[in-house]
């Protein structure tokens, strides 16, 4: 019995931000892949939508709906999207009443979700604090252009006090460099 499974390449970079028709397509790829790995969905996709939640990344519902942030737009963030998304279908594929169970494991590590932390129990933990994280923190890169880093619960001075040319560590995000870094407040 063969029991290797391929996990999906990693995406290509993109040279622009996001925009809703190119999350579709992403998301249009990630569906077609899980349903020829999973034929059976105890909740079968009907539909992808937007919100404008800021405080989570996606939620996936009983009658087949998966819903995205917004937040995802305008972002180079294509593998946190590509995570949520699989994370997401995961939930329609094992069931919802499952959690972040076995089941729900069993097909979110196929799917080549990113494994959030070793145990089960501390996933769920994770998830559900990622849910609430107040901040959002934004690399402001050299030539202005913005990054969602991820989500945070609190402000670190590692990043509100960093300005690149300063003396010390220097960031970089896939080779450019950040030239500071902002907090947006989930609460303002
Ligand atoms: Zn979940």
């Amino acid at each position: 019995m063969n029991t290797a499974f391929e996990r999906p390449d990693p995406a290509p970079t993109p040279d622009r931000p996001l925009t809703e028709n190119a999350i579709r397509g992403i998301f249009e790829r990630e569906r077609v892949r899980a349903q020829a790995l999973f034929p059976h969905w105890e909740h079968p996709f009907a539909e992808l939508r937007f919100n404008r939640a800021r405080r989570s990344y996606g939620q996936a519902h009983r009658d087949g709906r998966i819903v995205l942030s917004r937040s995802f737009v305008g972002t180079t963030a294509v593998a946190d999207l590509e995570d949520t998304i699989r994370h997401e279908l995961a939930h329609l594929i094992a069931g919802i009443r499952y959690k972040h169970g076995p089941r729900w494991q069993h097909v979110a590590t196929r799917l080549g979700a990113t494994p959030r932390a070793s145990g089960r129990s501390e996933d769920d933990v994770l998830h559900e604090k990622m849910s609430h994280a107040r901040f959002t923190l934004i690399a402001i890169m050299e030539n202005g252009e913005e990054r969602t880093v991820r989500k945070v619960h609190r402000r670190s001075r590692r990043y509100t006090e960093y300005r690149l040319g300063r003396r010390g560590q220097r960031y970089h995000i896939k080779g450019d460099f950040v030239e500071r870094f902002v907090y947006l407040d989930e609460q303002e």
